[in-house]
């Protein structure tokens, strides 16, 4: 498919490349606090176990440089260093291995401070991210009643871009974030025709505590994702930061961009089924956290559409009368009772994985 994602200028963020059709990037923030160097380090590692391939580092102070300095040089993952209103932490971490910044055009100050950032960066041939928020928009923005709050994200983004742009720095990705989804949508959506080479990066803002944000998150990057705008992504969630990159993984899954997790289909019960599926659906997907295989799992609870389901899928169940017809790769291997359902599929499971490991490239 032709999309904008396509277009957009690549870019590294240390080993990684960013736009230019590179697969979409799954990222998020520590929420461990920054001179705790080694609660860093095992959230980075925890993350790095989901499937999250860029994390982001606040500094809230010069006091937490030499603290992000130790967590560049040890994490195996690109580490973004996130600085609001100093511009000196963003010019300092730049000589301290972050591999990308994020700058806020609403609180980092004139363009001569924004010129110091861009300096250095340039310097440490490292991207900035220009993350426009609508939380923390420049007072000159959130005053203007003649734009719509979309037009004041948008607006701000451009302005900061096209100042980049005259200093001759254009290793930028670009973010327009609200809480509302409409806002969001409509400020990508602009943002994407008016600055088409720039990667952008995903998300919705503040979007709230697990089941709500993860709705939120769901609808506003996968609505842009479907239509070809966004190159990277973060899910906010009031949740652990492991939390979003599952999410993340969840939302790319859907969308048949990515998968790197087993993707679980489950019909929702009823009046047919003889087994405890939401039991048996629980439990499946609990222990598949712990798979690291693109697998396709079913998990259905009678012969309605059951048997295709499984069928269709890499391993599957088609449950009966307190029992399961355990099927792998469309065909039926054998029936369990239903207290061996989640073992069996698990087996099976396990069988493909050691396929995938002796096989040759
Ligand atoms: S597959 Fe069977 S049990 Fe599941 S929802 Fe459909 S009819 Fe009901």
């Amino acid at each position: 498919m032709n999309n904008a994602r396509d277009k957009t200028r690549q870019i590294r963020i240390g080993t990684l490349s960013l736009g230019g059709g590179s697969p979409v990037a799954v990222q998020s923030m520590l929420n461990t606090r920054t001179a705790d160097v080694t609660a860093c380090l095992n959230q980075i590692d925890a993350l790095r176990c989901q499937g999250c391939e860029i994390v982001r580092v606040a500094i809230p102070s010069s006091q937490h440089l030499a603290a992000f300095e130790q967590i560049c040089a040890l994490s195996p993952l690109p580490v973004v260093a996130d600085v609001h209103f100093d511009y000196r932490l963003a010019v300092a971490a730049s000589v301290q291995g972050a591999a990308k910044l994020r700058i806020n055009p609403g609180n980092i100050g004139g363009f001569d401070r924004l010129n110091a950032v861009l300096d250095a960066a340039h310097a440490a041939d490292i991207p900035i991210r220009i993350g426009v928020n609508a939380g923390s928009l420049a007072p000159r923005y959130q005053d203007d009643r003649r734009l719509s709050l979309a037009e004041k994200l948008v607006a701000s983004a451009l302005e900061f871009t096209e100042h980049c742009a005259l200093r001759g720095f254009e290793q930028l990705v670009l973010s327009v974030k609200a809480a509302s989804v409409p806002d969001t949508l409509a400020a990508y959506r602009s943002l994407s025709r008016e600055l088409p080479e720039f990667p952008l990066h995903l998300g919705i803002t503040e979007a709230g505590v697990s089941l709500a944000g993860t709705v939120k998150s769901a609808i506003g990057i996968g609505s842009l994702l479907e239509e070809g705008i966004g190159d990277t992504l973060r899910v906010s969630l009031t949740a652990s930061p492991l939390e979003e990159a599952r999410v993340g993984w969840e939302i790319l899954s859907a969308l048949e961009l990515r998968q790197r997790h087993p993707y679980l289909i489950s019909c929702p019960s009823c009046g047919r089924c003889e087994v405890d599926l939401i039991g048996i659906a629980t439990k499946v997907e609990q222990r598949l956290k712990e798979v690291q295989l693109p697998v396709t799992v079913a998990v259905m609870g009678c012969v309605v559409n059951g048997p295709g389901e499984a069928r269709r899928a890499d391993v599957g169940v088609a449950c009966g009368r307190g029992q399961g017809a355990i099927f792998k790769a469309g065909k039926v291997l054998y029936t369990v009772d239903e207290s061996q359902i989640v073992e069996a599929l698990l087996s099976e499971i396990a069988s493909l994985s050691l396929a995938q490991t002796v096989e040759p490239n």
